[in-house]
């Protein structure tokens, strides 16, 4: 929706993070420094995603110097796209901005982003033009999901693009409707629409400490991106299977032609007949695997738990949703 010529009164940051105590201080300044002297009220969110060091501590402090740093503390770690969602559920203000807690996506692009916000644009996505500081496996790999994610969702999720983004209230307010369990948020806020446009930067190293998504959570990310927005994996068995009874059948057709001709030729093939078994039991394996996967997903939908607990807070929370028509 293009209303064109917005002002920004209030704008609001969400930065969720896990143990990042160590740069909360310096993450502060810099917002401060950068989008808290223009004409509007700046006000950030911190979601201390369970953190065990000092991250709570210095929330508290911060929150006392200045009661436009709130934070939510949730009871244990959620990760990080909930942790996300507990901040955009309590945020307010004309345009909401999400980044990191170690200061990798520079505060100076979300000025760039208000800027096309204010010529009608909904969402302002940051799309990374290079990634100092981070290793080849790392960039290799978040290439080849985005990629792969691409081919596969229905849903055109732009490449190269993390979380950091600006969104409009409106567009968080629909967000905010999308309670599914298991949560990829940049995907949701492309199936949301809307006028959305790219903002390019360079991805700076972390301020400090170490990445918060080793490898293994980094997949588990990326199948829950993949298994969100497409069910081609269960389709495929489908397919694997067809073409799997097709060799079956020309195999069969095959060696009774030579059983009946050359009876004498005809020697049993153990080897072939083992690569047979073992290949047709892999993959179905891997295609009950995959089914398994989907299951435990509407299992997981199905209980329909609340997406984070919060244990201590400077924000009123928002009251649960009633459950609704499905449970009158
Ligand atoms: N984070 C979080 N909960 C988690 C994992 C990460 O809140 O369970 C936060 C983390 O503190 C950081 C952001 O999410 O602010 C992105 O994580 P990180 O920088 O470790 O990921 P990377 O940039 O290496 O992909
Ligand atoms: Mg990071």
């Amino acid at each position: 929706m293009i209303s064109s010529a917005r002002t920004l009164k209030k704008l609001c940051v969400v930065v969720p993070g896990l143990n990042e105590g160590d740069s909360l201080h310096t993450l502060y300044q810099e917002l401060m420094q950068v989008l808290g002297r223009a004409g509007w009220t700046l006000e950030i969110i911190f979601i201390d995603d369970g953190s065990s060091d000092k991250t709570l501590l210095v929330c508290r402090q911060l929150h006392e110097t200045n009661p436009n740093f709130q934070y939510i503390s949730l009871s244990r770690n959620f990760g990080h796209q909930r942790a996300l969602t507990a901040g955009l559920d309590v945020a307010s203000g004309d345009a909401i901005v999400i980044m990191d807690a170690d200061l990798q996506d520079p505060p100076e692009v979300v000025l760039e982003m208000i800027k096309l916000w204010e010529q009608g644009v909904d969402v302002v996505y940051g799309q990374r033009r290079s990634r100092e500081g981070e290793t080849f496996f790392k960039k290799a790999t978040a290439k080849l999901f985005y990629r792969v994610l691409r081919l596969l969702s229905g849903t055109a999720i732009p490449e190269d693009t993390g979380d950091f983004r600006l969104m409009d209230i409106q567009v968080v307010e629909q967000l905010r409707k999308l309670r599914e369990q298991g949560r990829f948020l940049r995907g949701l806020v492309s199936w949301l629409g809307f006028v959305q446009k790219p903002v390019f930067y360079d991805r700076k190293p972390r301020l400090q400490g170490v990445t918060k998504y080793p490898f293994l959570r980094m997949l588990r990310f990326g199948w829950d991106g993949i298994t969100a927005f497409s069910s081609l994996p269960l389709r495929l068995a489908t397919l694997t299977g067809v073409l799997f009874s097709f060799a079956a059948f020309v195999m069969t057709v095959y060696y009774t032609f030579c059983k009946i001709y050359y009876p004498d030729d005809y020697v049993p093939g153990w080897a072939s007949i083992m690569v047979a078994i073992l290949g047709v039991g892999g993959v179905q394996l891997l295609f009950t695997g995959i089914v398994g996967e989907y299951l435990a997903k509407a299992f997981e939908e199905l209980k329909e738990r609340p997406l984070y607990i919060v244990r201590e807070s400077s924000v009123s929370l928002p009251k649960p949703e009633p459950r609704g028509e499905r449970h009158p």
